[in-house]
């Protein structure tokens, strides 16, 4: 049964997510969600945080005092990664920066991440997968026709900085995840990068390919990096009061760093997926997301962000090039691109994956902290 629009009284999220639900105020379950993660993630720069991160800073350089580098972070030229290499040097950390060229990066995203690494004197570590193997894999996932066509990007990154951590004997991988900017992400929108199971499923029902330089790993293999070599990842912007627009005016400021327009646009694929074919194929609008968590953290108003919904996602004739560009990268024609767009739409759950075994160990780990808590507090 299809449901009556509404949306939420005080972000801008809406019934284009199928699961939201409103309280008697209007407000909606990820307003509330919200509240609750910033609660117990994020801790502001001058009540805390600012303390926890000298502590963390201490533990880093201690424990990498003899090694090449001391921490690993992610570039992918966006505000995130960028302000993320910009404060650990400033801490005065020693990272190796690793990077995913998945075929896809923007000119601008290129000598974004050229000039920071430049100017901020940081090694780099570029993993290029082979295009006709990751073309493969990305055909896979738009075939199977469900949000999460970015996942091959997003676990290969994942897996890059793991398996660098592995090989420098790192602890800590430092990550410009964080709840101000991204707290609000409906499942149904896009499903997690680190389900194995799911993603291995898609590629044997949509491929045939031979996996040799897209990288990757297993359920086990993610427990060996957390568990066994007891890897970190360190979300820093949660402790310094995060502010994606004050972010922006520093790293223009000193680092002659480019805007390119939207959150994650530093990629064409992920650009044109996220403006184009989630809206027109599955009415899914990102920037609902995007600007809701902004609204959430207090950086943007509800009105604001509507006003900014007026605007196309991008520029037209820009998304007019960049289908042009994608259908001819991808190797396909012009109808077999139209019979992707038209295929019937599907979810992650319609595959199958390990979403029951994430969210049993979510909320055991989740029991064991608090219980370990009190524990203590006796
Ligand atoms: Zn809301």
């Amino acid at each position: 049964m299809k449901r009556e629009y509404r949306i939420c009284s005080r972000c801008i999220m809406d019934t284009t997510d199928p699961d939201i639900e409103f309280d008697e105020n209007g407000v909606c379950n990820h307003c509330r969600n919200y509240e609750q993660v910033a609660q117990e993630t994020s801790v502001p720069y001058y009540e805390g945080g600012s303390k926890i991160i000298q502590d963390l800073v201490e533990k880093i350089k201690s424990e990498g005092k003899d090694k090449r580098y001391d921490c690993i972070i992610g570039v992918s030229g966006g505000v995130d990664s960028t302000f993320v290499a910009l404060k650990v040097k400033e801490l005065g950390l020693r990272p190796l920066a690793v990077h995913l060229d998945n075929g896809w990066n923007s000119e601008l995203a290129v000598n974004n991440i050229e000039k920071t690494l430049r100017t901020l004197n940081i090694d780099l570590y570029t993993h290029v997968i082979d295009w006709e193997e990751f073309k493969n894999i990305q055909l896979a996932f738009l075939r199977a026709s469900t949000t999460e066509a970015e996942l091959p990007t997003d676990h290969a990154i994942l897996a890059i900085l793991y398996q660098a951590a592995i090989r420098q004997d790192i602890k800590y991988i430092i990550v410009g995840g964080n709840h101000s900017s991204e707290g609000i992400l409906p499942i149904s929108w896009a499903y997690g990068s680190k389900d194995w199971r799911f993603i291995k499923n898609i590629l044997k029902r949509f491929s045939n390919i031979k996996i040799n330089t897209w990288p990757y790993f297993s359920l086990l293999d993610y427990f060996y990096y957390v568990y066994i070599k007891k890897i970190k990842s360190v979300r820093i912007l949660e402790y310094l009061s995060y502010d994606k627009n004050e972010a922006i005016k520093i790293l223009e400021k000193k680092l002659c760093w480019k805007y390119y327009g939207g959150k994650h646009y530093e990629s064409v694929y992920t650009r044109f997926f996220q403006g184009y074919i989630l809206p027109q194929k599955f009415n899914i609008d990102k920037r609902k997301c995007h600007l809701s968590s902004l609204i959430c953290a207090g950086q943007m108003t509800r009105e604001e962000a509507l006003i900014k919904m007026k605007d196309d996602t991008y520029p037209f004739d820009l998304q007019q090039a960049d289908r042009e560009y994608v259908i001819k990268k991808l190797g396909i024609s012009e109808s077999e691109f139209e019979s992707i767009m038209n295929l019937p739409i599907k979810t992650f759950a319609d595959y199958p994956n390990n979403y029951a075994f994430f969210m049993l160990s979510f909320s055991l780990l989740k029991f064991i902290r608090k219980y370990g808590i009190k524990l203590r507090s006796h």
